[in-house]
């Protein structure tokens, strides 16, 4: 099936290089990389290898890296450790707008007796820092702001909330799974604690992450049992998907300034024509700190889901920016945060790209979207509301 996918930040084709590099782990190179013997003390230096690899994604050494088990559990592992090194400290901020690995964890720890800022944004999903620092308290553990948005691709001031959370000598994480890859990281430029980042939103294979932990940060384990990752997290090595970050980590350092140009301009014309084609519709988000590859759309008076099941026709592969794609019928909690009225919030659609998108690819969609627009609009209750002079 030749199918147009324009879904990157919920996951990415694993790479073929990636592939190629990660097929000997499930064949003969399946040494315990904790074994003694050579047959495993060989893998064991891949895994280094590997490590080396995804530090200079982000120009960190290399035994500031943890590999984990994905995105989720390097998020988990960072608040948590912070919860546990600083006993005395029962309170977490972050924001309304982080994925749910981050979220939905926080909102457990309040349910657990902790205290947590949920931060707001404004209507473009930007935060403000002076917010951020009337919330830091001597009680505050942990700051926890995602670095991009999943959603929007709203990519939040890093280095100014750093400053702002060190002064105050708290330590902070960023979720940067989404920002890995697509835009320059530099935890030597930036005083961040913890860095989460996830393997398969940057080409490499599902179920493998890996969390920067900054040399001298106290850090309590998540999982216990052997000392494998040098006793900061127990259990056997996922050795393939481990090789397979790392290569991916390889290309992704390569290709980050393609991601800045060709697929900045493939998702610039998309938006754009979109916008010219479609009337009532606007761009969910701030346009100038936006990752490259993303684009959040609301189509007024249409039900996003009907726009998805659309386009899925025609093999076109987009997000939602309702939840309901993934099970709830509640409105995307992002969306919902920035206050996108309700006649634009249920047809909000994600588009995100990636480098193997091509200009063909975006003209087909570009032939497809208005008329799917056009007859959904036509079949809406609130139809007749398209006012073709009011595109924004
Ligand atoms: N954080 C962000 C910003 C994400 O976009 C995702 C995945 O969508 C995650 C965390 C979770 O990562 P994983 O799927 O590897 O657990």
């Amino acid at each position: 099936m030749n199918v147009i996918y324009l879904d990157n930040n919920a996951t990415t084709k694993v790479a073929e290089e990636v592939i190629e590099a990660l097929l000997p782990y499930y064949g003969s190179l399946y040494g315990n990389p904790s074994s003694m013997h050579t047959f495993g003390g060989q893998i064991h230096r891949r895994i280094e290898d590997a490590r080396e690899r995804v530090a200079e994604l982000i120009n960190a050494e290399p035994e500031e890296i943890l590999f984990t088990s994905c995105g989720t559990e390097s998020d988990n592992t960072a608040v948590m450790s912070a919860l546990l090194s600083n006993p005395q400290k029962r309170h977490i901020i972050t924001t309304k707008v982080e994925h749910s690995a981050i979220l939905n964890f926080c909102k457990t720890m309040e349910r657990r007796g902790y205290e947590v800022t949920f931060l707001p944004v404004d209507k473009l999903g930007r935060l403000k820092p002076g917010e951020l620092k009337s919330a830091i308290t001597d009680n505050t553990a942990i700051v926890s702001i995602m670095y991009a948005n999943n959603e929007t691709g709203v990519i939040f001031p890093i280095d100014e909330i750093a400053a702002l959370v060190k002064s105050k000598g708290v330590l902070l994480h960023t979720d940067a799974i989404q920002a890995a890859g697509k835009i320059p990281l530099d935890v030597k430029k930036l005083p961040v604690d913890m860095v989460s980042l996830s393997g398969h939103k940057l080409h490499a294979p599902k179920g493998v992450g890996a969390l920067y932990i900054r040399k001298g940060t106290r850090f309590s384990p998540y999982l216990i049992g052997g000392h494998q990752e040098k006793g900061r997290r127990a259990g056997t090595e996922n050795v393939a998907s481990i090789i397979g970050i790392g290569k991916a980590c390889e290309l992704a350092k390569k290709h980050v300034h393609d991601e800045h140009t060709k697929i900045k301009a493939l998702r610039d014309r998309l938006e754009k024509e979109l916008l010219k084609s479609c009337p009532n519709t606007k761009i969910n988000g701030d346009r100038e700190n936006r990752l490259p590859n993303t684009t959040n759309i609301g189509f007024e008076y249409i039900e996003g889901e009907a726009i998805l099941l659309r386009l899925n026709e025609h093999n076109i592969c987009a997000s939602s920016g309702s939840a309901c794609t993934s099970g709830s019928l509640e409105p995307s909690h992002v969306l919902r945060a920035m206050g996108v009225p309700f006649t634009a919030i249920h047809g909000s659609i994600r588009f995100s790209l990636s480098i193997y998108n091509t200009e063909e690819e975006i003209d087909f969609v570009l032939e497809k979207m208005p008329k799917i627009i056009k007859e959904l609009r036509e079949l809406s209750p609130f139809g007749k509301k398209e006012k073709p002079g009011s595109i924004k």
